[in-house]
């Protein structure tokens, strides 16, 4: 039997139409299948691989690693000097009140841990999170996600969830004293790359402080220079209580943390100890490639790049059938006057060999996530080939 019928067969399936390539290797910004064919990765595997794939930091720092320890104990217990330094290097490029990291294995995973720890220290039980978000598949992550197609078939979820529309202020008001947390994108993801307004996230953040809630800002997609600069809400005024990344964060090896207070951060080992428990969280590969990867992006100023990038696709992207594009930096959804159109365009893309995808909240926007590391060239070429699928 054929790899496809073998992975359509044992290999859990989740969609009715995976993508399907069979890899080969994987080298920048290209993803070369077995038959030899390339594919310009537009997509980052969902903004993951940020310095485009295997970039040669990452993998000596991956090496290196290897040849010295895996896996040795359960997360917190032993100190290895992968997760401190890039404890301690995470700390160093935040505000001083952003200085404890919890290392999980995923996104989710940040996200649960983040809800946990705002519970705890707040001692309350209520959650909001605003429409169109996603934060993750699993229960706790889901039930922040206000979507009944995508969550009826798994509740019961989480209890005391609510939802804020972002395009109405007085909304902020379902946060009060008994709201734990509020948790946000700077630019929604899978609503087609929607950036939150100026003028929202101050009045959020208004609201935060009169109630004593916290405000957990999820960079999973947006962090690590993907929208200019090294988190997207440097660029806002305003700072989280609780920041959240994974995805690129590992520089393709899986990791994810939330970062607090050290004094929010403590309540998670007293009353219960051992708080969270994680057995991977922070692994030590993980964590080498995430410290090559944070020194790739700063010494590459890859962040300062970005607008100018993101100007060339807005630019390069002009055709009648593009109604608007959304987002910031790297992060562009493109949207189309008809939803047959984007399953057309990405099904296009990838026969001519480029890779694009959809969104999970938004049907008739096309997700572009490119490798930051993308050149100018590479961008007009990119643009170009996405023009002609509309011919
Ligand atoms: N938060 C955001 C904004 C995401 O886009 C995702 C994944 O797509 C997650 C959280 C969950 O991350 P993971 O898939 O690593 O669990």
């Amino acid at each position: 039997m054929n790899l496809r019928n073998l992975f359509l067969q044992n290999v859990a399936q989740t969609s009715a139409n995976p993508v399907s390539i069979q890899v080969k290797k994987a080298k920048g910004i290209y993803i070369t299948d077995i038959d030899g064919k390339k594919y310009i990765d537009l997509i980052s595997g969902i903004s993951v691989s940020n310095l485009g794939h295997r970039n040669q930091a990452v993998i000596k720092a991956i090496r290196k690693q290897t040849s010295k320890y895996l896996h040795t104990m359960v997360y917190g217990e032993h100190i290895q000097f992968p997760q401190v330094r890039l404890a301690q290097l995470i700390s160093s490029l935040l505000p001083p009140t952003l200085n404890s990291v919890y290392f999980t294995n995923s996104g989710a995973e940040a996200v649960e841990g983040a809800i946990k720890l705002a519970k705890k220290y707040t001692g309350r039980n209520k959650i909001c999170a605003l429409k169109n978000a996603y934060h993750g598949s699993t229960h706790g992550a889901l039930s922040l996600m206000d979507n009944e197609y995508f969550t009826q078939a798994f509740r019961p979820l989480l209890p005391f969830v609510s939802y804020i529309d972002t395009s109405k202020i007085t909304e902020l008001n379902k946060i009060d004293k008994e709201t734990a947390c509020v948790i946000i994108e700077i630019v929604q993801s899978e609503a087609g790359y929607i950036p939150l307004s100026n003028d929202f996230l101050k009045a959020l953040k208004e609201r935060c402080n009169e109630t004593g809630c916290l405000l957990v800002i999820d960079e999973i997609q947006t962090g690590m220079g993907r929208t200019g600069s090294m988190f997207a809400f440097e660029k806002t005024e305003i700072t989280p209580d609780i920041l959240l990344l994974a995805k690129g964060f590992g520089g393709g090896m899986p990791l994810g943390c939330f970062v607090a207070e050290v004094k929010i951060m403590k309540c998670l080992s007293e009353n219960p100890v051992l708080g969270h428990i994680t057995t991977f969280g922070g692994h030590p590969v993980s964590c080498a490639a995430s410290i090559a990867t944070f020194e790739e992006i700063i010494s590459k100023k890859l962040f300062e790049k970005i607008e100018r990038k993101e100007m060339l696709f807005r630019k390069f992207l002009n055709h009648h059938e593009i109604v608007n594009i959304t987002g910031k930096g790297l992060l562009l959804g493109v949207h189309l006057k008809s939803e047959e159109k984007v399953f057309e365009t990405v099904e296009k893309c990838k026969q001519n060999g480029l890779l694009i995808d959809w969104f999970l909240l938004n049907s008739s926007a096309l997700r572009l996530a490119p490798p930051l590391v993308i050149t100018e060239g590479e961008i007009k070429k990119v643009c170009n080939m996405i023009l002609e699928t509309f011919e």
